[in-house]
């Protein structure tokens, strides 16, 4: 053990986000304390494997024999713990920049939402997990001593109360690593008792590769953790609660995973790996991880820690290991990327997944649904940009539609077999939300006809289907497409008692009232009870795209319509009728009005204003009244 005597210290502010995040440690009452001990093993852990990948090219650092290992000591007469890594190590102006500011994405994420919501501080602490700043929920005072793996580089000291300032000087530490001192708050001296660090340890860092020794006062060192690389063991032999322990010291996160898939094969390349779905998709600046990834290890040797191309991108949300031996050792970060052996890991990881999601579909529907709601967006990324496994998505793919409603979900083969014996094309609604979809009068006469349409509400759906176009030889058509070949033609259609004058007047009055704002005004045949619907022009071919344009882009107006009314349709019928008779009276043009903005809101595409709406609605609710009393 190294003595880290002490020249005279200087004494440096923290950065104002630092003292902000220390404030709210210091003061939380927050009851999982013992998070700090998984964050500083986890920074040893990250210490370690960055000396061990060093060494595959460098031999030129201090101690290169030292055992790769995390050391604690605990003395609980005297309230105090020593966290000893033999791990990369930092110089002074490391420490000063890694533990004087706010490295951890964790903490950073954690400031952000402590800043929104005050109340619920002491529950987000741990999903966050703050980093080693986590240290002084349970800290009086840290010291940090650290020699640099560098040759050339001196050792360094690093202390803290954890108010707004720290201090800092030389130390003589002759090993490699960084040795971290606490002295512990009198409330937190349960965690200078030996045990109970072994509890600790077991829950949060069993799997962590490096033995880690725990050492009381007067005992002898003893390894505490497993430290087995769980996904290099036969599947068999693994116990589901193992996965589930395993996941949670990998990702933090304390909510079990979804599913888990071990993959352990020889060829057509060497692989070993454990790939978990997440119960929860994170969302925004809750994430829990700085960034996504696998972690990529060859013979147990961690490569990389996220590693973006083992699987495609839109599989972003899966976490997991993965372990190679065909890998080269000496290959470095950089050069993952390219090397061909990434490429066939990854085709052997992205079909077994998929195949693995397939499953559950089938054996567990309740979990896939759940799965479903969750990542559905990113297998629909998938299909509109994996076309090599188009057809293993496509099959993973879920809609609700006219048939299930919005409870239940259909696949697109029910969805063929369903279809009319006449039916050629797959019909579907593009909508910003179920419910407006659901009301929409494209669906008139696929309702009337008892032909499903399928309801596409997620903002990815008019990307997808653009990319897609047709499934299995049927085309996929959009219901607002003006020139659908419908199987069934209208037969017996009540006539309406609109003269073919009067409708000419309408259709007139319409077309000067709206202006641009319709590309058009006619007859719509396939309507049934809905007096009117607005229809995308046959060459704007971007209309699927308009719901994916309108979330990305500020100031996007969407092309003009053809609007389309029901002749047959009472209100209508009144409408002509008023043209025809008053053509001065003041409620024509509000009515038309009106109408062209109600049919805007069930598109999802109203852009006016709201005021002005209601002000409308007040005159036509008078006239309404009035006509009434
Ligand atoms: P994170 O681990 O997410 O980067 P932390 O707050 O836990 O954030 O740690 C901040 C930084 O301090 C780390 O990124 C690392 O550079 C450095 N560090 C912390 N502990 C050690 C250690 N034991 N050995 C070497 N560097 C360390
Ligand atoms: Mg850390």
């Amino acid at each position: 053990m190294s003595e880290g005597v002490e020249t005279q210290l200087e004494s440096l502010e923290y950065r104002t986000e630092v003292k902000q995040l220390l404030d709210i440690l210091a003061h939380s009452l927050y009851t999982d304390r013992e998070i700090f001990l998984r964050e500083l093993i986890s920074n040893a852990s990250d210490a370690l494997n960055r000396i061990q990948f060093e060494m595959l090219t460098n031999h030129d650092v201090v101690d290169p024999e030292a055992e790769l290992a995390i050391y604690i000591e605990a003395d609980s007469d005297a309230r105090t713990i020593t966290i000893r890594d033999t791990g990369i190590g930092m110089n002074r102006d490391e420490l000063v920049e890694n533990l004087g500011t706010i490295a951890h994405s964790g903490a950073r994420a954690f400031l952000q939402n402590a800043n929104q919501n005050q109340s619920a501080l002491e529950e987000i602490i741990g999903q966050f997990g703050v980093g080693f700043y986590s240290v002084f929920m349970v800290a009086e005072e840290v010291t940090v001593i650290s020699r640099s793996y560098r040759p050339h580089d001196r050792a360094a000291l690093w202390r803290s109360t954890g108010d707004s300032r720290f201090s800092l000087g030389e130390a003589d530490k002759q090993d490699r690593g960084t040795e971290i001192r606490i002295r512990l708050k009198e409330d937190a001296a349960e965690f200078a008792q030996p045990w109970r660090l072994e509890t600790i340890v077991k829950r949060h860092s069993d799997y962590v590769s490096f033995p880690i020794y725990l050492k009381s006062k007067d005992g002898e060192p003893r390894v505490v953790n497993r430290r087995i690389a769980l996904w290099r063991q036969p599947p068999s032999k693994v116990e589901p609660a193992e996965y589930e322990a395993f996941y949670k010291q990998l990702t933090f996160d304390d909510r079990p995973p979804l599913l888990h898939v071990h993959i352990s094969a020889d060829s057509p390349v060497n692989v070993r790996g454990i790939l978990f779905v997440p119960a929860q998709r994170e969302r925004s600046s809750l994430r829990l991880r700085p960034e996504y990834g696998l972690r990529l290890y060859s013979r147990k040797i961690l490569i990389q820690e996220h590693n973006k191309e083992l699987l495609p991108e839109y599989l972003r949300f899966v976490e997991g290991v993965v372990d190679s031996e065909d890998l080269p050792l000496n290959v470095s970060r950089e050069t993952v990327q390219s090397n061909p052996l990434v490429r066939q890991l990854r085709k052997a990881l992205t079909s077994r997944l998929l195949k693995e999601l397939r499953s559950l579909a089938d054996e567990q529907p309740e979990k896939y649904s759940t799965f479903w709601t969750e990542f559905g967006v990113f297998i629909k990324e998938g299909v509109a940009s994996d076309y090599a496994n188009r057809e293993a998505l496509l099959e993973l793919l879920r809609f609700h539609s006219t048939r299930t409603g919005a409870e239940g979900w259909t696949t697109l083969q029910e969805y063929i077999e369903r279809m009319q014996p006449d039916q050629k094309a797959i019909y579907y609604i593009l909508g910003d939300s179920l419910k407006s979809a659901m009301r929409s009068p494209h669906l008139d006469y696929f309702r009337k006809h008892d032909i499903e349409v399928l309801f596409l509400t997620d903002f990815i759906d008019g990307y997808m289907v653009s990319q897609l176009r047709e499934v299995h030889d049927r085309p996929l058509q959009n219901v607002d497409d003006p020139n659908l070949e419908l199987p069934k033609v209208e037969e017996g259609a009540a006539e309406s008692e609109v003269s073919a004058q009067a409708f000419d007047k309408l259709v007139a009055r319409i077309k000067q009232v709206l202006g641009e704002r319709v590309r058009e005004v006619r007859e719509g045949k396939t309507l049934v009870d809905s007096p009117a619907r607005l229809v995308s022009p046959e060459d704007d071919f971007a209309r699927e795209l308009q719901y994916v344009r309108r979330v990305l882009e500020e100031n996007y107006v969407a092309p003009a319509k053809i609007l389309e009314i029901n002749r047959r349709h009472p209100m209508i019928a009144d409408l002509a009728r008023l043209v025809d008779e008053e053509p001065n009276n003041a409620l024509i043009d509000p009515a038309i009005e009106q109408l062209f903005d109600n049919l805007q809101l069930l598109e999802g595409v109203y852009q006016g204003s709201v005021a002005d709406m209601v002000d409308r609605i007040h005159r036509l609710m008078r006239a309404a009244l009035a006509g009434h009393s």
